[in-house]
């Protein structure tokens, strides 16, 4: 016992340092940001060179905010929230986005559940493996996301179905792993933020993939009664 408590100090402690040294490198990031728009406009021109610099600025934000999401695990607000209405949220946020991309979205939310969570971490996990599953995309397709009850409905399955490039079997074993990425413009932290999220919400991941065919990515997670239940019983 002695041993996890120390661990769970250092992971702690390491924690708050990547949040503040993530706080500290964004301030000037932003700064920067800022001179980058100043000289466009003064220039009258969005070169190629500027708008590189501010993509790859958006990627350090990008990877910053997965850090900050791992930097936070003790701050969790867990609360009784419905899985349908954290898809719902998630879903509206990449309509554009994924009709932009030829992507059509097939939302199949059969019996409303309700889970123990930080509704925003688990949301950063949908926002997730949305993005990837558009992403393998790349001619457009369908994005299907079903949720699914047991059969003692002391669970819920959420699987997230897309018609993408799929994951070749060699390297199905690495994509969880930190800064594995395929893409030019990838953080390779999307699924192990994710994986992280999840185990702290008691749940579990499982992927499926063929090379060509797609992806499906089963989450699971168990429910709780909804709060009003819970305070008549
Ligand atoms: P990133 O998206 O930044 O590359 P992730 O951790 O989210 O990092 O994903 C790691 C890798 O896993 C991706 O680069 C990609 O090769 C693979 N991958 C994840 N999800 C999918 C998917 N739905 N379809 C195809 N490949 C995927
Ligand atoms: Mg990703």
């Amino acid at each position: 016992l002695n041993n996890r408590l120390l661990d769970a100090d250092k992971l702690s402690i390491a924690g708050e340092m990547a949040a503040g040294v993530a706080h500290e490198i964004r301030n000037p990031l932003t700064s920067i940001r800022g001179f980058i728009q100043l000289i466009e406009e003064e220039q009258n021109a969005n070169s190629t060179y500027t708008a590189i610099m501010k993509s790859e600025i958006t990627r350090i934000d990008g990877i910053l905010n997965e850090f900050l999401m791992l930097a936070k695990p003790h701050t969790h607000q867990f609360s009784s929230c419905s899985i349908n209405q954290i898809l719902s949220d998630i879903i509206l946020l990449f309509e554009t986005e994924c009709h932009l991309r030829s992507v059509t979205i097939d939302y199949e939310c059969n019996e409303d559940a309700y889970i123990q969570c930080d509704s925003n971490q688990l949301k950063q996990v949908f926002i997730n493996l949305f993005k990837n599953a558009i992403e393998s995309m790349s001619d457009g397709g369908r994005l299907a996301i079903q949720t699914k009850l047991s059969s003692e409905k002391d669970t819920v399955t959420i699987t997230i179905t897309d018609t993408g490039s799929g994951v070749p079997k060699e390297i199905l074993a690495h994509i969880h792993k930190p800064f594995f990425t395929t893409k030019t413009h990838g953080t390779g932290l999307g699924l192990m933020v994710s994986n992280k999220i999840i185990a702290a919400h008691e749940g579990n991941l499982d992927i499926q993939s063929q090379q060509g065919k797609g992806t499906t990515i089963s989450i699971m997670f168990p429910t709780v009664k909804k709060a009003e239940e819970l305070i008549h019983l």
